[in-house]
């Protein structure tokens, strides 16, 4: 292979515009992305020499810093890359990672102090040694194998040079060319303030020659441990600061603030392990990208890093949780392959299980506004658990939150609290999925419920309608759609609803029949109902039908749907009904009559938070109400 250059993809263009235009205040943050990324390359070489017999060395991570060449040099004897590697990981950029980088900053506009963490998140943490370099080389060699050492320069404008080159041992170094402006990192005080801050836990040595001078002028060179190396989930509690977990947290999540809760615990046993796990404050922007959904807990074996994408050792719906798992009874040269349903695993699963939702139980009891932040964040990710883990669902069910529509918007409560707040006459537990409060607030359907201080739960996460298929009952108390089916009444107010309804069935018959004639394309049937105290109209579905958010999402993600006819319900108190009958009895052909049934429908539709199916035509008939109307004064 003779010297090349090549273009860099296009996104990967654009990222290094943004990172050499960057502005961000916190550019010390490059130092700690390229000793992540040469810590995880001797994880990788630590776990193949375990097979590998040609790879065995004494791992470290080396800085070097040239006051003379302005540059600074950070070496590992880790795995390496080959040059297809290099191109794949560096030139093109594969991963999802990038393009979705740049969306999330240009979309979300994020304040700078976020952009570090985005950088770390979206795993694209070479590229902001361009914030502080004119150029950057990568010099790597293949651990374990014969393929010759590759050298990739460039200057992050518009393309790379890569040719191979020669290099004695296995390993990456990473030459960073400073910009003028960021000679500061050519002080060792300062590279060491770095590494302190954010590296200091990595398990390998990071080595920093630092020179004095006598005062005979000699120099004297000696090479300092900057980092204390100290494996902090196997010190005991008392041990650690919050700074530590602070830092220690920063690493795994890539988050600069302190985590909400650390949670730290050990099982000895049949299955010995320890565990230091994070719940975090904010979920990542990536939340949903699979990704990093993959990448769940880090596993170690006896402090020997394994893997990060050991999908067994939690379970998805706590898959915001950060950590890591070092086991003692797995075999360290495990493969990646055997760790899938190892029983060991599911041990260790249903201890974090238990371990995780305890510490939240604990959480929303002691500490229930940082609890209610939490759920904010994360509970929609938590509710799967109700769909996905029988066995613990009773627990997470207790954990889940809600508005409700007795409690001011805003405020969260349990079910337990739920159920001790509904009045006497209660006797099931209401709930109303749709898009927001505001619907909900104004919802005819919720009228009868309003009128009888009855609580109806308010589910504005799309994933309610889904966990709700599993959630049947709680302390022994029905879950019921408020707007749905029939409503339950007590006998006195049954008997009373039922003569009401009768007699206004029997009345309004021939209207009745109409309406039921004119809209039968669009709903299964037109019934009076006790549901209604002040509006005229509003639709519900039968027990099983699919509600009408659920419906909408479907459509929004272009799924075909069978139309679902629903039922219209009237009040039979209100004025309208007497007055469209006057107007039927009178001259049942009036044209008036199609219009104003139409806009029965649509008002039904429109209170519901639905969209009408004929908006002009919805206008025309307004307009032409208002004119007659204003005609007559
Ligand atoms: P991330 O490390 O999050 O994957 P980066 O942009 O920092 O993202 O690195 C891209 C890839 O380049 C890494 O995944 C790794 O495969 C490779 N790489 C980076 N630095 C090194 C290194 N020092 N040794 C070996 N491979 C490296």
């Amino acid at each position: 292979m003779s010297g090349q250059t090549k273009k860099f993809k296009a996104e990967v263009q654009h990222l290094l515009d943004l990172m050499i235009h960057s502005l961000y205040s916190n550019k010390d943050i490059f130092l700690r992305e390229l000793i992540a990324n040469a810590a995880d390359a001797i994880d990788k070489a630590r776990f193949e020499a375990l097979t590998n017999k040609e790879i065995s060395r004494e791992w470290e991570i080396r800085l070097e810093i040239d006051k003379n060449n302005n540059l600074i040099k950070i070496r590992d004897n880790g795995i390496g890359m080959t040059e297809d590697e290099v191109i794949v990981n560096i030139g093109t950029i594969a991963k999802s990672g990038t393009k979705e980088f740049i969306k999330a900053i240009e979309e979300s506009n994020p304040k700078s102090a976020d952009i570090p963490q985005l950088i770390g998140q979206f795993g694209v943490g070479f590229y902001s040694s361009f914030m502080v370099a004119e150029k950057v080389e990568v010099l790597t060699k293949k651990a374990g194998t014969d393929a010759s050492a590759v050298r990739w320069t460039s200057d992050g404008k518009s393309s790379y040079q890569i040719e191979e080159s020669t290099k004695e041992d296995q390993g990456t170094e990473i030459t960073v060319h400073l910009k003028e402006d960021a000679k500061a990192y050519l002080e060792t005080w300062k590279i060491s303030e770095i590494v302190k801050k954010y590296s200091d836990f990595i398990e390998y040595p990071i080595i920093l020659p630092f020179t004095t001078t006598k005062e005979d002028k000699t120099e004297t060179t000696e090479e300092r441990t900057l980092n204390s190396q100290k494996a902090i989930w196997l010190r005991t509690p008392e041990e650690i600061t919050e700074e530590d977990h602070k830092t220690f947290y920063s690493h795994l999540s890539h988050f600069n603030g302190a985590p909400l809760k650390a949670i730290q615990f050990s099982a000895e046993g049949t299955s010995e392990f320890k565990a230091l796990l994070y719940i975090p404050e904010k979920s990542p922007f990536n939340m949903f990208m699979p990704d990093v959904q993959k990448k769940g807990l880090q596993l170690y074996v006896r402090r020997v890093f394994i893997t990060d994408e050991c999908k067994d050792l939690i379970p998805d719906y706590l898959r915001f949780i950060k950590g890591v798992v070092d086991s003692n009874d797995l075999p360290l040269n495990v493969s990646r392959e055997i760790l899938q349903e190892n029983p060991l695993i599911m041990k260790i699963q249903k201890n974090v299980i238990r371990k995780v939702l305890s510490e939240l139980q604990k959480m929303q009891e002691n500490e229930p506004d940082k609890y209610a932040a939490f759920f904010k964040e994360f509970g929609k990710i938590l509710k799967e658990g109700i769909h996905t883990d029988f066995s613990n669902q009773e627990k997470i069910k207790e954990l889940t939150m809600y508005e409700t529509m007795n409690n001011e918007a805003g405020k969260l409560v349990s079910l337990k609290q739920y159920v001790a707040q509904m009045p006497a006459a209660q006797k099931d537990i209401y709930y109303i999925t749709g898009e927001s409060r505001a619907v909900f607030e104004n919802s005819p359907a919720l009228e009868y419920f309003r009128s009888q201080g009855l609580d109806v739960l308010f589910m504005t996460d799309p994933i309610d309608e889904w966990v709700m298929q599993s959630m049947h009952q709680y302390d022994k108390k029905h879950f019921k759609p408020a707007a749905k089916g029939e409503i339950e009444l007590d006998e006195d107010s049954r008997k009373k609803s039922d003569a009401v309804i009768k007699d206004a069935a029997e009345k309004h018959k021939t209207l009745i029949e109409f309406l039921q004639k004119e809209l039968g394309e669009n709903i299964q049937q037109v019934r009076f109902s006790p549901r209604l105290t002040e509006s005229a109209c509003c639709l519900v579905g039968d027990e099983t039908a699919m509600s009408p958010h659920m419906e909408r999402m479907f459509k929004a993600l272009n799924q075909q749907m069978p139309k679902t006819k629903r039922i219209l319900e009237l009040n039979a108190s209100h004025p309208l009904v007497n007055a469209l009958q006057k107007l039927y009895d009178k001259d049942n052909n009036d044209p008036k009559l199609k219009d104003y049934a139409g806009m029965i429908y649509d008002q039904a539709l429109l209170t519901e938070g639905s969209p009408i199916p004929d908006p002009m035509n919805f206008s025309r008939r307004i307009t032409a109400l208002m004119v007659s109307n204003a005609e007559k004064n």
